[in-house]
């Protein structure tokens, strides 16, 4: 892999697909030159509920966390880039979106520190986005492709 390659876990989460901005979402990451290589609209259950929180069991928000991220359809993604992880990060902004920067995905669009429209991997816990990705994604269902526009998203691509 090159080091354009890192590969990160993204998902809209429920209040964005009932907002109608996975579209949104998904532009903010074409836009900054992330290649998309899996995507799939689905129903998160309790069991992978618990699994991809499992960090945050135990904590006062988590069954109220379970019950947001299982109450509706997600788009789970999975983008890829140089420093794909940090980069997804800081296009989401902040966790609580009431403080998220302006510019940002959840400062722009968010308004609640639960419902904040947008997963994306930690990239402080080290391969949180590999164990995310394999969590929601069989690798058949990734994609190995190069945008054409590498070239001029990267300037040693
Ligand atoms: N969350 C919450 N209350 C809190 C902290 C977190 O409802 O006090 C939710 C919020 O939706 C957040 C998710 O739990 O996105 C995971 O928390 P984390 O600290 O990992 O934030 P993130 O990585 O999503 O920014």
């Amino acid at each position: 892999m090159s080091h354009h390659d890192e590969r990160t876990f993204v998902m809209a989460k429920p209040d964005a697909v009932q907002r109608g901005l996975i579209g949104e979402i998904v532009s903010r990451l074409e836009g900054k030159g992330l290649t998309m290589v899996g995507g799939k609209f689905m129903q998160i259950d309790e069991e992978l509920a618990h699994e991809h929180y499992a960090e945050h069991e135990g904590k006062p928000f988590f069954e109220g966390l379970v019950e947001f991220i299982t109450s509706g359809p997600v788009f789970a993604m999975v983008w890829e880039g140089a420093d794909a992880t940090r980069q997804v990060r800081r296009l989401m902004g902040e966790t609580d979106a009431q403080e998220a920067a302006p510019g940002t995905i959840r400062g722009d669009l968010g308004n609640d520190l639960g419902h904040n429209l947008i997963h994306g991997s930690d990239h402080e816990d080290e391969g949180a986005n590999e164990r995310e990705i394999e969590l929601f994604f069989d690798d058949s269902e990734l994609v190995d492709w190069e945008h054409d526009t590498a070239a001029w998203v990267y300037e040693d691509a």
